[in-house]
């Protein structure tokens, strides 16, 4: 048996909210019952970008990622509301629009937050997968066939060759596994993993600073190479992913024929920026110095 699956790539995604502006033009007026009442204009999202921002100017990520219902095939909702909720058998999961209608308690039957309440006709609500386009024929929901850049994609086939298919290629769900979700990412580390990042420059003469480009960057745990990466052409490096809370590193380069940086740093809950290495030198912190005084739009 065939089922509908999503999958999402974070490194393709620009954050554009296209895709949550295409579920809000396909909901938003329009009642596609029996499968859903129309979605409230404002202060009611179905598909949620969420975003997240790593690392310290200049050396900055910014990722963004579409939370909506998973579709769960071991659904927590069918079974926190037994009666509400349709587990159809190509894997979409729909709440029943006339048990949802003044059933303001379930919005808390999804642990995930995924189902969220309309005022405007006082129901429970939630992301349909578009079931009444891929029952007319679609080959993808509204929101997947907007997305500009490839980042969402609809997949219909059976579970087992979709495990075939994800499987190796780093795909996790942004929900537990034994809930059976239908949603899938890839890159996720960018929400859930840190970096470390930094530069490395040298003194080409007393004044001169210069930017050390491939050079070989060590990252160093208990005396053990645990990673290596290699600067860019402005002399920047990255160490991605990097495990949260997970204690003491070094960062170790040698630059050929100028000497060599070392750098200890711990680990915590956020991101680590080690600024500007240089030989010989102490670490200088690599945040913007913003002069307002100078800032051109300001004079
Ligand atoms: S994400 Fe929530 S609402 Fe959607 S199927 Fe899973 S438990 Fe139900
Ligand atoms: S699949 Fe349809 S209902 Fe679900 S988020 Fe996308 S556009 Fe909205
Ligand atoms: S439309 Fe595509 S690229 Fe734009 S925010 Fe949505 S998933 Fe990302």
């Amino acid at each position: 048996m065939k089922r509908w699956h999503m999958v999402f790539d974070v490194d393709k995604c620009i954050g554009c909210y296209t895709c949550m502006l295409a579920c809000k033009d396909e909901h938003v007026g329009n009642e596609w019952l029996p499968y859903t009442d129309r979605q409230q204009k404002r202060d009611q999202k179905w598909l949620v970008m969420e975003k997240r921002e790593r690392g310290t100017v200049p050396r900055v990520d910014l990722a963004y990622r579409p939370a909506l219902c998973n579709h769960c095939a071991e659904a927590p909702c069918a079974k926190n509301a037994p009666g509400c909720v349709v587990k159809r058998e190509d894997g979409i999961v729909l709440l029943d629009p006339r048990k949802a209608k003044g059933n303001r308690a379930l919005v808390d039957a999804c642990p995930f937050g995924a189902i969220s309440w309309n005022e405007d006709v006082g129901a429970a609500q939630k992301c349909t997968f578009c079931a009444h386009l891929l029952d007319g024929g679609w080959k993808e929901p509204r929101c997947v066939q907007a997305c500009p850049l490839r980042a969402l994609r609809m997949v219909y086939m059976e579970d087992a060759e979709f495990e075939k298919q994800i499987s190796g290629k780093g795909y996790e769900a942004i929900v537990p596994e034994a809930a059976g979700p239908r949603v899938w990412y890839k890159h996720l580390h960018r929400f859930t993993k840190n970096m470390i990042s930094g530069e490395i420059i040298y003194m080409e003469d007393e004044d001169t600073e210069v930017v050390a480009p491939n050079v070989d960057v060590f990252l160093k745990q208990n005396g053990a190479v645990v990673a290596r990466t290699v600067t860019s052409t402005f002399g920047e490096f990255w160490f991605d992913p990097v495990e949260p809370d997970s204690g003491d590193y070094v960062v170790e380069a040698e630059i050929p024929g100028r000497g060599s940086v070392s750098y200890a740093l711990t680990m915590g809950a956020d991101t680590v920026d080690v600024g500007i290495l240089c030989p010989g030198k102490e670490a200088v912190p690599s945040h913007f110095a913003w002069d307002p005084i100078t800032d051109p739009l300001t004079e």
